[in-house]
C-alpha cells in the first residue's frame, strides 16, 4: 500500500448550468489551476457532468437538491457528494419535513447528504435540526457572502454543530465556498478559494475520497494547512504547517461545545480523559483562517 497523502477538494461550486456565471469546464479549469485536487459541481437539481474527462481535478458528483416551498421566503436545501444520479426534489410540507424528504432522497440515490448553511433562518436553530437523522455532514463554514456569519440572533454554525453532537448524532463539519461568482472580485461575492475539505488516501480516486468523508478522516480549512492528524485510543495530536509571520492555537472541544484544552504552537496533543462525549478540534491561526478537525466519540 502506498503512502496516505493529502488531497485538497471543493464540495460546493455552482456552474452555469445553475446560477454560477462560469461554464463546468472553466470552473474545473479554475479549480485545477489553484491546486484542487478534487471537486464536486453541486447546481440546483442537476448532477452536471463535464463534456470530457479530466485527470484533475477528479470529479465527484453531486447536486444541490433545491426546494421553494410556499410562502417561504428561502429555498430548502440540501447537498449530496457520491450520488449515482440526479434527485428529485421533494416537497415536504414544511421545513424540517422537507430537509429530512430531501436526505432520504440523497441516500437512496446512493450518496451523503449535507445541510449547507442557509439551513440558518429565523426560528429554525439547533433544536429543529436535531430532528433530522441521516445526513453526514453540516457547512460549519460556508464562505457566501450571505452565509459567513450566520444569524446573529441566534447559534453560531459552531454552536449548532455542537448541539447536534451532544445529542448524539455523528455528523462532520465542512467549510465551502457556496461558489457562484468567477468574473468580480468582491467581499460582497460568492468567489471560489476561500473554504474546502482535505481528505486522505493512498490514491486520488472517487472511491478513497469518499472513504475519507464517510468515515470523517479529514479536514476543513479556510487556509491553515495541517501536516498531519493522528487519532488513538488515548490521544488527538495535530500538528500544522507553519505559515509565515503566523501563530496558531489549537482548542479542543468537548460535549456542549466544553472547551478541554488550549495549547500554541504547531504540535498540539490532547490526552483523553474518557467521559468527553466527543472531542473535536480547531486551529486558529493569527492571520484568521481556521481549521476544523472532526469529532470522534469519546464515552
Ligand atoms: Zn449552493
Amino acid at each position: 500500500m502506498g503512502q496516505e497523502r493529502w488531497y485538497k477538494g471543493s464540495l460546493h461550486a455552482h456552474t452555469t448550468e445553475s446560477d454560477g456565471d462560469y461554464p463546468p469546464e472553466k470552473v474545473a479549469e479554475w479549480h485545477r489551476n489553484h491546486g484542487y485536487d478534487w471537486l464536486v459541481l453541486s447546481d440546483h437539481n442537476l448532477l452536471t457532468r463535464l463534456k470530457k474527462h479530466l485527470s484533475t481535478p477528479l470529479m465527484v458528483p453531486g447536486e444541490e437538491v433545491t426546494v421553494n416551498l410556499e410562502g417561504q421566503e428561502k429555498a430548502v436545501y440540501v447537498n449530496s457528494v457520491g450520488i449515482s444520479k440526479v434527485v428529485q426534489p421533494v416537497d415536504g410540507g414544511d421545513v424540517l419535513g422537507t430537509l429530512q424528504k430531501n436526505v432520504s432522497a440523497v441516500l437512496e440515490a446512493g450518496g451523503m447528504a449535507s445541510l449547507c448553511a442557509p439551513y440558518f433562518r429565523p426560528g429554525f436553530d439547533h433544536e429543529s435540526l436535531k430532528k433530522v437523522t441521516g445526513y453526514r455532514f453540516i457547512e460549519v463554514f460556508n464562505a457566501h457572502p450571505l452565509n459567513v456569519h450566520g444569524d446573529p440572533r441566534t447559534f453560531s454554525y459552531e454552536g449548532i454543530w455542537d448541539a447536534i453532537l451532544s445529542s448524539g448524532q455523528l455528523v462532520y463539519g465542512t467549510a465551502t465556498d457556496d461558489t457562484h461568482n468567477y468574473k468580480d472580485y468582491g467581499a460582497d461575492k460568492a468567489n471560489p478559494g476561500r473554504a474546502w475539505v482535505m481528505t486522505r488516501g493512498v490514491a486520488l480516486t472517487e472511491k478513497t475520497i469518499l472513504e475519507s468523508l464517510y468515515r470523517g478522516d479529514f479536514y476543513s480549512s479556510t487556509g491553515v494547512v495541517l501536516n498531519d492528524i493522528e487519532i488513538t485510543n488515548s490521544s488527538i495530536s495535530v500538528e500544522i504547517k507553519p505559515g509565515l509571520m503566523q501563530n496558531f492555537v489549537t482548542t479542543f472541544i468537548g460535549s456542549e461545545g466544553r472547551e478541554l484544552n488550549q495549547q500554541s504552537g504547531h504540535k498540539a496533543t490532547y490526552k483523553i480523559q474518557g467521559g468527553e462525549g466527543y472531542v473535536r478540534a480547531r486551529v486558529d491561526s493569527s492571520v484568521g483562517s481556521r481549521a476544523w478537525i472532526q469529532p470522534v466519540i469519546v464515552k
